[in-house]
């Protein structure tokens, strides 16, 4: 059933911290019976910071040249992926800035080719690489991917056009998640929550937004502002435990409209809080994704303020994460793809 948009709002305009306690109790009730309690591990290769395109909130738009830009070589990409492959995480993510040139599309088709067999075909590839044609999707997914996140960011296209460039396009974007699905995919979208100007009646609607397009997994998070972008003055009076709050409540209420999609507790919560992830898993999230990149890059990779440098290809913050997960009572999907369980019922 379609859900209720003024019901929506409601969930997302609450502020009591009892009735917020209930909103996320609900939400994990609903998780438990669809999706079960187990978090599937996703290692995330932030692969280049290099980005043709100049989105007003990100950090490493093409507009700022005030830092390093870089590229891991397929030697230590490969490297990071063996890793994730021996921790028995079930699948990886590579992201990246957006690139639509020949010799990153074959880059990119290369080091999923190139995953694929040293994992002998097992860890699950998810890529997060931004617009392309429907013919590179295709070929990135005979290639091995079948997973893709594209964060629609915000369905209010009046917002949307407040947050990019003219010629960044709302309806190219929306195609592009339409063409993944039709290259086979399983297909991530997300918005982020917080953005100025942004209401709970336009995350309502991009709630129902993810509904009408039938998507496989969300990957949402706070917007946090970064200094050198041009909405640089929204970083003073910046208030992390509200975006911790707005973050929880988002992913609450996809879960309890959505039900069986797979839901990810994003770094950004973390930057936000220690345990945010942890709190975004009690929120009704299912999907964690450790950052493996060697922490030699990590300072480029600042798509927001404040993002953590922790160095989670240490075995001991391997450990520490899994000590944090059984203390909530969850269990970790090793080498487990952990699709999204709405996939396999549309499939069926
Ligand atoms: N270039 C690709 C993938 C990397 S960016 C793409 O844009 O799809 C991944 C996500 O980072 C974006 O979708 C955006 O939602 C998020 N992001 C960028 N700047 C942010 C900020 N200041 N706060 C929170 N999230 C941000
Ligand atoms: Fe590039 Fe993605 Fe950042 Fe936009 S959000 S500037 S496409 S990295």
């Amino acid at each position: 059933m379609r859900p209720d948009r003024n019901e929506l709002i409601k969930l997302l305009s609450l502020q009591d911290p009892d009735e917020l306690a209930d909103l996320y109790k609900r939400a994990y009730e609903i998780k438990k019976q669809q999706v079960g309690t187990k978090v599937y591990f996703r290692g995330i290769i932030e692969l280049s910071n290099i980005c043709s395109k100049n989105c007003f909130y990100c950090g490493i738009r093409s507009g700022n040249a005030d830092f390093k830009r870089y590229t891991i070589s397929m030697q230590e990409a490969l490297r990071e992926a063996k890793w994730c492959y021996d921790q028995r995480y079930g699948s990886l993510v590579v992201q990246a800035g957006e690139r639509t040139d020949a010799a990153w599309i074959d880059f990119i088709t290369e080091l999923i080719t190139n995953i694929k067999e040293l994992s002998d075909g097992k860890l699950g590839i998810t890529l997060s690489l931004g617009e392309l044609s429907e013919e590179v999707y295709a070929r990135w997914f005979e290639a091995g991917a079948h997973r893709y996140l594209l964060r629609i960011e915000t369905t209010n296209q009046d917002l949307y056009k407040t947050l990019h460039p003219a010629d960044h396009s709302f309806e190219t974007r929306r195609e592009c998640l339409r063409s993944l699905r039709r290259a086979g995919y399983q297909v991530g979208t997300g918005v982020m929550i917080g953005l100025p100007g942004q209401t709970m009646a336009d995350i309502a609607d991009d709630i129902l937004f993810f509904y009408d397009e039938d998507v496989d997994m969300l990957g949402m998070g706070p917007y946090i502002p970064h200094h050198n972008t041009p909405l640089k003055h929204l970083v003073e009076g910046f208030d992390p435990d509200n975006a911790l709050q707005l973050g929880l409540k988002l992913i609450a209420a996809c879960r309890i409209a959505l039900k069986d999609i797979n839901i990810a507790t994003t770094t950004a919560l973390q930057a936000l809080h220690p345990d945010g992830r942890e709190q975004g898993l009690l929120a009704g999230a299912n999907v964690l994704m450790p950052n493996i990149t060697n922490t030699e890059f990590r300072d480029g990779y600042q798509l927001y303020e404040g993002k953590p440098n922790l160095d989670e290809n240490a075995d001991e913050t391997m450990d520490s994460l899994s000590q944090k997960i059984s203390a909530i009572g969850e269990s970790i999907g090793f080498d487990e793809w952990g699709d999204s369980v709405h996939f396999a019922k549309r499939m069926n």
